[in-house]
């Protein structure tokens, strides 16, 4: 396509930044994106863009950005690794050596140490091929399947509890469905500023097509203006307020009998679990009125078509896997699942989380959530990598949150972090630095030297989204295609690139019996390997997603794909109720940390700030604020803008304060952007015993107003650059 500048043209991609996965038309000129707009016929966005996808996308140009391969001037030891922002600290090199260096350091340590002391960090912003790839270097170089990406730490509760309850754990609709839905609970979600695109359909539906919300949050997010029920729960206390609107529709008769009988079981077990669940009950641990409960529960009960929305407030949590269980109890017991409209739909945060999902990046898991304990699915494997019988690890690989704390010798001793940022995303980071500070190597391929790969001995440049090809599958399973735009900046290389290029170098040292494809000449090639191995992408097909993308599962060539899943059966046959307890937050508020913090995202950032912290979003939404309740801050006599030392058990930051309702009393809410006032120094560490995810959403802390002098300078902020 052209535009209507001299020399300038038009290409279409897809949004970096959200879920959502809207359509982006780039306007260029000279190599230069000028302008950012979306096509009226995007079947995702319809040409809406939220201010990231219109405005956010400058950080390519950003003069921090590294675009030549580093190493680390002075070697690093374990136990005393060290941040290096600065570029003094770095010396710039060749490809050659930057690759060379990381395969002899590889090879050296799997050498001595073995597979299990390798691990990766996979990323939920870089395509389905990068993901892929990375996944199939560390299996089958290394033997070990210690690879993780961020779904980890955002739905990784609900990923185990759909698995076990339906056994996909994908949004089960599109999310431009709602507008057929009656009546839909947004719950642990701020939907406006997260997924602003999906909550414009939300505020269509209600605006012009009558639907009805229930919103569940501990804050009065924007959803709240449009809904007609808004619960106010207590942090932590999801599984009462669901269980209680359960325990109503089964003493009033409400639930649907015949789905029940037909195409679910354990409903007997699950009704007695739901006897404790009272109105009352439910109200004294939740907080949240109990004719409240009693009216979302007959409001989503006699919903011809009721869907389920929810993000991390529901899975970052201790009972994360229980807090899902119990929404998809709620879907089963009225029938809202396998039709247009209704269903249970976990809204994923970044761009590509599905997608990095479904490539395999997990620990338990090849792609297409194949189990690594499954001996027929490890010899498939086996084969199609070209690997001697028995070759590939049948042992689970560490989690996101283990790999960290298994860092120590003996343990994990290097680390390959592709566009993550766990300095920034892993809960208590005070106690992730030390870990870090154990690794014997770290490996960073990024766009910029951000807090975790400061820590590295060399980076590998990675390009963005606009410099090369792949695909992306988005929140509601559509692959959509991701085009080169410009030239990559610098001496910048795609991810895929990069890891076929590593991967030949270490194979030469390993010297393998057989050795796998590595030579791909482009993503498509990959993309199709993938499908041979993961039959729910069979049918996704390069040439297939030009115009429009194609919702997996696409089971053949000739498939249209899948809007809405389980129109006739659940992949396990039948979908299985859980009976539920309550049980409180890990860390309750007490006398001297007598709040809980509730942390979260922004609309104009994006989770670690890699991204958004280099691009004119950082303008907009500049630092970091602690939003207060009035009632709460009264007592200390806080003003908006005060400067706040809010403290938890594990650390403290400096922030100004925003005094509002939008929190309830007893809450404070810090988003987690901001690497001058890290919210996660204060977060608690305590993992779900399930799904592995931390308590992101609850823990204690006191707020005491200090002077403003305290607050950290914005400008020493190191990361931030300028054009
Ligand atoms: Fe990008 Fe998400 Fe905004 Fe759409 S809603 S423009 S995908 S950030």
């Amino acid at each position: 396509m052209t535009d209507y500048l001299p020399n300038s043209r038009i290409a279409s991609t897809t949004c970096p930044f959200c879920g959502v996965g809207c359509n982006l038309d780039l306007h260029i000129q000279d190599d230069f994106i000028y302008k950012v707009t979306s096509p009226f016929t995007s079947i995702v966005n319809q040409g809406n863009l939220c201010v990231k996808g219109r405005f956010g996308t400058d950080f390519i140009y950003n003069k921090k950005r590294i675009t030549t391969p580093l190493i680390r001037k002075i070697p690093q030891r374990p136990g005393a690794r060290t941040q290096a922002f600065n570029l003094d600290e770095w010396r710039p090199v060749s490809w050659d050596e930057a690759l060379e260096f990381a395969a002899d350091r590889l090879v050296e340590i799997y050498q001595r140490d073995g597979g299990d002391a390798m691990a990766a960090y996979s990323c939920a912003k870089a395509t389905n091929e990068d993901n892929y790839l990375l996944q199939k270097l560390i299996r089958s170089l290394f033997r070990t399947n210690n690879i993780d990406h961020c779904t980890r730490l955002c739905h990784a509760g609900s990923v185990v509890a759909l698995q076990k309850a339906i056994g996909s754990a994908a949004m089960s609709n599109t999310a431009s469905e709602v507008v057929n839905s009656d009546v839909f609970i947004i719950t642990g979600s701020n939907t406006a500023e997260t997924h602003p695109i999906i909550a414009i359909q939300m505020k269509n539906a209600v605006k012009e097509h009558g639907a009805k919300i229930i919103v569940v949050d501990p804050r009065r997010v924007e959803m709240v203006n449009y809904a007609t029920l808004w619960l106010p729960e207590k942090p932590g206390s999801d599984v009462a307020v669901f269980s209680g609107m359960a325990h109503v529709i089964i003493k009033e008769n409400l639930y649907d009998k015949e789905f029940i009988d037909e195409r679910t079981e354990y409903f007997e077990e699950f009704k007695q679990s739901m006897e404790k669940f009272t109105p009352e009950y439910v109200e004294s641990v939740s907080g949240v009125d109990r004719q409240l409960i009693i009216d979302a529960a007959r409001l989503f009960a006699n919903a011809e078509r009721g869907a389920i929305y929810w993000a991390l407030g529901i899975s970052q949590s201790t009972h994360g896997t229980d807090n899902a269980h119990s929404l998809i109890n709620l879907a089963l017991l009225t029938g809202n699942l396998g039709r247009l409209g209704t269903g249970l739909n976990p809204l994923r945060g970044q761009n590509n989380v599905q997608g990095a999902s479904d490539s395999g990046a997990m620990p338990w898991q090849y792609p297409g959530y194949q189990e690594v304990d499954n001996e027929d699915v490890a010899i498939k494997f086996e084969k199609a990598w070209n690997i001697e019988p028995g070759g590939l690890n049948r042992q689970r690989g560490l989690t996101t949150t283990e790999i960290l704390s298994h860092v120590h010798p003996g343990g994990v001793r290097a680390l390959y972090i592709m566009g993550e940022n766990p300095m920034m995303s892993e809960p208590n980071l005070n106690l992730a630095h030390k870990h870090m500070q154990q690794l014997e190597l770290l490996i960073a391929q990024d766009l910029f030297i951000n807090e975790s790969g400061s820590y590295a001995d060399v980076f590998l440049p990675a390009v963005t989204f606009a410099e090369k090809d792949g695909t992306f599958t988005n929140t509601d399973r559509r692959v959509q295609i991701v085009r080169q735009a410009i030239q990559p900046r610098g001496n910048s290389r795609p991810d895929w690139k990069i890891i076929c290029d590593l991967a030949q170098r270490i194979e030469k040292r390993l010297k393998p019996k057989n050795t796998a494809i590595w030579d791909y000449q482009h993503p498509s090639e990959i993309l199709a390997e993938m499908g041979n191995l993961v039959p729910s992408y069979k049918g996704v097909k390069y040439e297939r997603i030009q115009e429009i993308g194609l919702q997996t599962p696409v089971l053949d060539d000739n498939h249209p794909g899948t809007p809405f899943l389980y129109k006739d059966s659940f992949p396990i046959g039948k979908a299985k109720f859980f009976g539920l307890n309550y049980y409180p937050i890990d860390e309750p508020p007490n006398e001297e940390f007598p709040l809980i913090l509730n942390t979260g995202r922004v609309l104009e950032h994006w989770h670690g700030g890699t991204l958004t912290r280099h691009s004119w979003m950082d303008d907009l939404y500049p630092e970091a604020l602690v939003e207060i309740n009035p009632l709460d801050a009264g007592w200390q006599e806080i003003r908006t803008s005060d400067a706040i030392k809010v403290t938890s058990r594990r650390g403290e930051v400096v922030l100004r304060a925003i005094v509002t309702e939008k929190t309830i009393p007893g809450v404070v809410f810090i988003p987690f952007h901001f690497a001058e006032a890290a919210a996660n120094l204060l977060t608690n560490d305590a993992l779900d015993p399930e799904a592995k995810i931390p308590e992101f959403k609850a823990c204690a802390v006191k707020i005491e107003k200090v002077s403003l002098e305290d607050l950290p300078a914005r400008d020493n902020y190191q990361l931030r650059g300028r054009y």
